[in-house]
């Protein structure tokens, strides 16, 4: 059964691309396969961390019931200070960048190799820079929580700074190999994000940061306008909605290739091979009818033309078959355009009594003694008339 927990950008995300996979991982808690480039992103957060939480400064906290030293004067009056502004030097960031590496996931010891490598230049130039521009961090790999407007999310952020005019930048750091401005522009994991430092800090957030490692390039943009966040959180309350009432369809797409659980899936699953000729069978005689009936339906269509065409030429609406005689009918309607009716009716101050242009309450205000005489002959001019012919049988 599944409940409303706090939504994370992640598990939203996963929802919203496919609810059954969503449902594999937070209500079966099935796990995924190991993936070395998962393993890495996780090896270069933990390093980070290790780099960026000695410069550590204090932020405004938002007071939460029973939580010491949540506001900036607080702080002071314990007489703290910022630690050291002392980051550790290369060899330790490297020594610890050691410590923390994982082999899972990686496809061979030549892949692991290869992140390794990767890893250690990638560190190494980052540091170069860090050590240059040092950022005035309040937070690193921070856990939030916020209720935002009636839907509890939570979310992990890499890092956030302090801003030269005081207020806040959330940095969230991407390993991937590309980036590009855009994907900041667009991210709703940067949303989230701000909405929860919004819920948890006291100070403005006045940027949004993808930090590229790979390229050491900062995507930083202006925080999301009220209206996108508005936007955003009617998306999350589908997905809270879709959640709450168990909706777990599967949603087949590009995605599908790196989603672990395709056995488990009715749309990979595999027929059981005892059934297998069987259903085959169902199907192919589910093709045929099919194409059959797309047959008929337009040998029924030429047939009836045809009739119509001897009906109108003779002048006849019964023409008789050996068994069954053939009936020619006629079915009339009236349409009508709701910018021709709308002032006719308004003239008339009879407006509401026409929704949507229905031609049936056209009808009974035509048939109404009590309207305008001279209204309802416009309307009456107003409207189109579509006839339709149709054939009948009956016995002979
Ligand atoms: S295989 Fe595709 S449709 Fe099936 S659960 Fe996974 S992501 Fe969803």
């Amino acid at each position: 059964m599944a409940s409303t927990v706090p939504l994370s950008y992640s598990s939203y995300h996963t929802y919203a691309e496919c609810p059954l996979r969503w449902k594999f991982l937070y209500v079966d808690r099935l796990p995924e396969t190991p993936r070395g480039y998962f393993t890495f992103g996780r090896v270069i957060h933990t390093v980070l961390e290790d780099l960026v939480r000695p410069l550590l400064v204090p932020g405004a906290r938002r007071l939460a019931a029973g939580d010491a030293q949540r506001t900036l004067d607080e702080w002071h009056s314990k007489g703290a200070e910022p630690s050291a502004v002392r980051p550790i030097t290369s060899e330790e960031l490297l020594a610890a960048y050691d410590r923390a590496w994982l082999s899972e996931g990686y496809a061979s010891p030549e892949e692991e190799a290869r992140y390794k490598a990767l890893g250690r230049d990638l560190l190494l130039r980052y540091y170069r820079q860090f050590v240059k521009e040092p950022p005035r961090p309040v937070a690193v790999e921070e856990h939030l929580e916020a209720r935002w407007d009636g839907i509890p999310i939570h979310g992990y952020i890499d890092r956030i700074d302090r801003t030269d005019d005081g207020g806040l930048e959330i940095v969230d750091y991407k390993t991937s190999r590309e980036l590009s401005g855009e994907d900041a522009r667009s991210s709703e994991q940067l949303s989230i994000y701000q909405v929860l430092v919004e819920n948890n800090y006291t100070e403005p957030v006045e940027g949004l940061t993808l930090y590229h490692l790979r390229s050491l390039t900062p995507h930083r943009v202006p925080p999301r306008p009220r209206e996108a966040l508005a936007a955003l959180h009617d998306r999350l309350g589908t997905v809270v909605d879709g959640i709450r009432t168990e909706a777990f369809e599967p949603t087949p797409g590009r995605h599908c290739g790196r989603c672990d659980f395709q056995s488990r899936c009715p749309e990979f699953r595999a027929v059981p091979g005892t059934d297998e000729a069987r259903l085959a069978q169902l199907v192919d005689r589910f093709d045929a009818l099919r194409q059959q009936e797309q047959q008929v339906g337009e040998e029924l269509r030429r047939t009836a033309d045809e009739l119509h065409r001897a009906a109108e030429q003779f002048g006849v609406h019964r023409i008789p078959g050996s068994s069954r005689v053939a009936l020619r009918r006629r079915e009339e309607s009236w349409q009508y355009s709701p910018e021709t009716l709308r002032p006719l009716l308004e003239s008339a101050g009879i407006q509401d009594r026409v929704v949507n242009a229905d031609p049936e309450q056209v009808r009974s205000v035509l048939r109404d003694p009590s309207v305008d005489p001279e209204v309802r002959r416009r309307l009456a001019e107003a409207g189109a008339r579509k006839v339709k012919w149709y054939w009948d049988l009956e016995d002979a």
